[in-house]
Formats: structure tokens, C-alpha cells, sequence
């Protein structure tokens, strides 16, 4: 029997539902897991707004489970950061980023990476340090190293306290706050913090082609972002109609389903051929 949630009157439903086993199956496989391979990566191509230019791609993680099929990103993160394994899985995903940029750039491509870090990750007390050894490991200059970090995670006050955002800038790569306008963040934070990029949340872009209020939310973080002197990146990007506003309101970089969908290595490869010629 569990206790009730409110006022501690007893409840009877089962201790373990069907999808609080499955968690726990897969909490006890996920190490297991990244050993395997059956936890990787897909690519999403980033191009500048106005030359098309492809400038970096983001790193998205995926977990194939050879019974359970393709589980959601969003429940890989929030099993491993509820497992205390989030650590694990951000150096992980940084490895392949990091190994397949080393690839590109030996075959005379330099192509930036951006990776997800989550709010967990970025208040471990050795994340700097982990980094700082991936990018010697492989070889990446930090420049060609982006890291999304969310809105309300760098304006977490043990984060702002600390100094984990300088010392990752000091490493020579940027810094892009994820998810921009869901969270709460102050202009005086945004004037202050070592951050260089907003990314424009989806669900701004999704319906600015047919919502005013959308389309004035985007325009506003289109010039506050250039009045800071921040570079802007709109994602979510599915038809022509939203491009060309975006591209209108002077946004910097565009990201989404009309330009490319998350790809395997392979086809970002062909992707890129493609393009380039
Ligand atoms: P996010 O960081 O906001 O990533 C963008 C998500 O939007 C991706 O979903 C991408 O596939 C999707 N997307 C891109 N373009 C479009 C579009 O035009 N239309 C629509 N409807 N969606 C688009 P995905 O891959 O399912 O990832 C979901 C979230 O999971 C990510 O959101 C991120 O918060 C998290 N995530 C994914 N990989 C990682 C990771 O390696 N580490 C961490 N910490 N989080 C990750
Ligand atoms: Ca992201
Ligand atoms: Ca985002
Ligand atoms: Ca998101």
C-alpha cells in the first residue's frame, strides 16, 4: 500500500504501474546500454538565414531499445538525471559529438557541434573539467563547441552564484540559451550573463505564420537579442511563410523541419554533399 498524496489518507492503487516498471528496467539498462550502442545521436543541420550556409548542427540524443523501440529524448534525460546517471549520459552524448567533429574536420569540414547540457549537468561541480578533457581527448578546438543550455537552468541562482559559465566560456566555446521566452529571465541577467546566442523556442515559431501575438514574440526576441549584441537562432522552423518572416525580422540562423530534420550521421553526410555540391 502507498500513502495517499493528500492529507495521508490511504490510496490502493498499485505500487508499480506498467510504466513505473518499465522506468525501472530501463534505469538498470541505460549504462548498459551506452556500452552497446543502442544509445546515440542524430544530427540537425543549423543554416545561416541569409546565405543558407549550413554553420553548425545540434546533437540530439536517441535510444533505440531493442524491445521497447525508439524512447523519447525527453525520458532518456529525465530517467537519467532521476537515476543520478545524467552525468553519464551529457559526457556520452559530448563523446560522439565531439569523435564525429574530429571526423569532419580531418576530412577538411569544420562544422560547429552544439550539445544539450541539462540543468542537472551544469551545477556538477566537475562539469568544466569533464569538457574541457573531451575536447583534448578528440582534439576539437572549443570554438567549434556550442552548448544549449535552458533558460531556467542559467538563471538557477547556484548558477549565477558560481562560476561555471565563465569558466566554460574561458574555454573558448559558446554558450546559447535554449528554449528562449519560456522561462524567466531578467534584461539585466540576460546584460550579464557570458552567454552569446538565443534560440527562439519552437512553440513561438511553430505559429507565428498564423499568430500575430507569435510573430510580435519572436520579432521583440529578434531585436532584443541584437540590441544586446547576441546572436539569434529561430528553431522550429516547417514552412516557407515563417522563414521568410524570420528572415524579414533579421534573425540570424534558422533551424528546423523545412530546412532538415534530425539525421543520422550517414545522411548528414549525404546532406551535406548535397548542398555544397
Ligand atoms: P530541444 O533542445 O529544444 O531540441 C529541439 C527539438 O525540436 C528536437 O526534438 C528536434 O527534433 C525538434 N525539432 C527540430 N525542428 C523541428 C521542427 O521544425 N518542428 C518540430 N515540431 N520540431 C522540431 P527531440 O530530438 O525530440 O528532442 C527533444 C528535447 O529533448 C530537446 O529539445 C532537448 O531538450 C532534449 N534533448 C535531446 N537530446 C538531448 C541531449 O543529448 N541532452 C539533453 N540534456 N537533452 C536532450
Ligand atoms: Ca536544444
Ligand atoms: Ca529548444
Ligand atoms: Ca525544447
Amino acid at each position: 500500500l502507498a500513502a495517499g498524496e493528500s492529507g495521508g489518507v490511504a490510496s490502493y492503487h498499485p505500487v508499480l504501474d506498467q510504466q513505473s516498471l518499465r522506468r525501472l528496467q530501463l534505469g538498470t539498462e541505460l549504462a548498459q546500454a551506452m556500452a552497446d550502442g543502442q544509445i546515440g545521436v542524430v544530427f540537425q543541420p543549423v543554416i545561416d538565414a541569409q546565405t543558407s550556409d549550413i554553420v553548425s548542427v545540434e546533437t540530439l540524443v536517441r535510444w533505440t531499445h531493442p524491445r521497447f523501440g525508439s524512447i523519447p529524448p525527453e525520458d532518456v534525460i529525465g530517467l537519467a538525471e532521476q537515476i543520478g546517471r545524467i552525468g553519464a549520459v551529457t559526457d556520452h552524448v559530448l563523446d560522439l559529438a565531439l569523435a564525429r567533429c574530429r571526423r569532419w574536420l580531418d576530412q577538411g569540414i569544420s562544422l560547429s557541434v552544439a550539445v544539450n547540457v541539462s540543468a542537472f549537468s551544469l551545477s556538477e561541480p566537475d562539469l568544466v573539467d569533464r569538457i574541457r578533457g573531451a575536447l583534448e581527448r578528440h582534439g576539437v578546438p572549443g570554438e567549434l563547441l556550442i552548448l544549449e543550455l535552458t533558460e531556467s537552468s542559467v538563471v538557477d541562482d547556484s548558477v549565477r552564484e558560481s562560476s561555471v559559465l565563465d569558466d566554460l566560456h574561458d574555454l573558448g566555446l559558446r554558450l546559447s540559451m535554449d528554449d528562449f521566452g519560456t522561462g524567466y529571465s531578467s534584461l539585466s541577467q540576460l546584460r550579464q550573463l557570458p552567454i552569446d546566442e538565443l534560440k527562439i523556442d519552437k512553440s513561438f515559431v511553430l505559429t507565428m505564420a498564423t499568430s500575430q501575438g507569435e510573430s510580435f514574440i519572436a520579432r521583440s526576441i529578434i531585436e532584443l537579442a541584437h540590441n544586446l549584441g547576441l546572436c539569434v537562432v529561430a528553431e522550429g522552423v516547417e514552412d516557407e511563410m515563417t522563414r521568410n518572416q524570420l528572415i524579414a525580422m533579421g534573425c540570424d540562423k534558422l533551424q528546423g523541419f523545412l530546412i532538415s530534420r534530425p539525421l543520422p550521421e550517414d545522411r548528414l553526410e549525404k546532406w551535406l554533399l548535397a548542398r555544397t555540391g
